[in-house]
């Protein structure tokens, strides 16, 4: 076991997000929308290369390693690579962030592997609306295969954008999908991300108004454990008279930069310390280079996470309707 991965601010690095792939089947306006570049296949990491950084990650004391993209499901093969890395890796907490579109067939072999958990994005409850904000229609699928991870056991954290104009219309529809089900529904401040979203200041639909409205509905109290898994950025809340959750992430209104403990990783090998600055580290070279070896690339992480920034910081410099930074949230992973 090598010492933590510390920055300057005293935060302790424990939590990977890996993206596998920027591609992605859906085209979500917020995301990327349609006519992406994508990165050539070469420049993507291996499988193997992606199970080499997470072993070096475990020994520095990463606990939880997230799957992402681009849609990770897309990438030939995921399926098994993440059942192979839950195996081979049983004490890290591997999960994955999925559109939910493509898991139907992995589901219950994902959960007989060990993979307890699945985040899937869901901005609206209703299938037009769907096919307006994410260019495809699949939402009767990806209704069935929350359903389906509920079945196989798994626990299912539902992450909604919250929208004005576009879902904030929709909050009793929300709130009793979460009421009938045994899932945490969860939402994300829109984030001025990338460049091509169409993001304005007044286009988020805030944690707290999402709060008092939802209170209006229905009755809400403080979950006690915070976020059932480990201390996310979420706050969250039990619907009193129903099965679920509410959960309200707010990097935008109340930014969580202070407990940030999150490394990221972008398909092509950068290490992106912050969601919100464009620095990036590549690690990929060091990863290829066998006379380098992986000692080579905590090294890289290690000096670059000592300049790891505050994001919210850059937030408050961001020029008006714009984006924070110029790579667009596919790139990243979230
Ligand atoms: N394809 C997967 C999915 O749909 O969940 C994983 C990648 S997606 C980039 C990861 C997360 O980022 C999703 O929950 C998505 O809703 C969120 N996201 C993307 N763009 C965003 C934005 N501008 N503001 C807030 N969240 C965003």
């Amino acid at each position: 076991m090598h010492a933590p991965i510390q920055d300057s601010h005293g935060r302790t690095a424990s939590y990977m997000r890996i993206s596998v792939t920027d591609r992605c089947n859906l085209r979500c306006t917020y995301c990327a929308g349609e006519g992406m570049e994508f990165i050539p296949h070469p420049d993507i990491l291996r499988y193997e290369e992606i199970l080499d950084l997470i072993s070096l990650a475990e020994g520095f004391g990463v606990e939880k390693v997230r799957f992402t993209g681009g849609e990770p499901f897309v990438r030939k093969g995921f399926a098994d690579f993440m059942m192979k890395a839950a195996q081979r890796f049983p004490e890290v907490d591997m999960c994955v962030t999925t559109n939910g579109t493509l898991i139907g067939d992995h589901v219950e072999r994902l959960a007989k592997a060990g993979v307890k958990r699945m985040n899937i994005s869901l901005d609206t409850m209703d299938r037009a609306k769907f096919e307006k904000i994410t260019g495809r229609d699949e939402y009767n699928t990806v209704r069935e295969n929350i359903d389906r991870c509920l079945d196989a056991g798994m626990t299912v954290k539902v992450n909604s954008v919250a929208m004005k104009g576009v879902n904030d219309n929709e909050l009793p529809g929300f709130v009793e999908f979460a009421s009938e089900r045994n899932l945490d529904f969860r939402f994300i401040e829109f984030m001025p991300v990338g460049t091509e979203t169409g993001w304005k200041d007044d286009l988020v639909w805030t944690a707290d108004e999402i709060l008092n409205e939802a209170s209006e509905l229905t009755e809400l109290r403080p979950s006690v454990n915070g976020s059932k898994h480990g201390h996310g950025p979420a706050r969250m809340f039990d619907i009193v008279n129903g099965k679920g959750r509410i959960g309200l992430i707010s990097p935008y209104t109340n930014h969580f930069c202070a407990t940030c403990n999150r490394l990221r990783i972008t398909s092509d090998g950068l290490l992106r310390t912050c969601l919100f600055s464009d620095k990036v580290y590549n690690l990929r070279p060091a990863l290829r280079n066998s006379k380098l070896g992986v000692e080579f690339v905590e090294r890289i992480i290690r000096a670059a996470n000592r300049n790891k920034p505050i994001g919210h910081e850059l937030l408050k410099k961001m020029p008006a309707g714009q984006g924070v930074c110029q790579t667009r949230m596919a790139s990243i992973g979230g």
